[in-house]
């Protein structure tokens, strides 16, 4: 999980700030994978061949997703492209989860000074509309 920000010395008005930037900021990419890309050297199988005794063929790249109860799903990448592009999805999966830990934690600060999380940003004065 994303690393603990310390929010309690911030305002309110700072946190509401810092939640705006982050809610305008986070637009749900649309190529986001939840996976990991893994890099494998294998052997073939042929009992002559090289990489019996020395240099396995590769690198292969896989995607890789895990699921509760140790079980994995894995797919072979065909390409420089598409090792890129796996690489460019599991990057924007871990940037959205970050994006969305940040907030949880600012949520839940605000929860903890009894603000409401469903508060829109700072206040919104309208001139001429000032309250004390
Ligand atoms: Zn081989």
């Amino acid at each position: 999980m994303g690393h603990s920000l310390d929010l309690r010395a911030q305002t309110l008005t700072e946190l509401r700030r810092r939640r705006t930037t982050l809610l305008h900021r986070f637009h749900l990419p649309t190529g986001l994978v939840h996976a990991s890309l893994v890099e494998r050297y294998l052997r073939c199988g042929k009992a002559t061949c090289h990489c019996q005794h020395g240099n396995k063929h590769g690198p292969f790249y896989y995607l890789t997703r895990s699921f509760s109860g140790g079980r994995a799903q894995s797919v072979l990448l065909k390409g420089a492209t598409q090792v890129q592009e796996a690489r460019a999805a599991v990057a924007a999966y871990a940037r959205a989860l970050a994006a969305m830990d940040e907030l949880s934690q600012i949520n839940f600060e605000l929860l903890r000074r009894q603000a409401s999380p469903l508060d829109q940003a700072a206040p919104k004065r309208q001139a001429g509309r000032r309250s004390r």
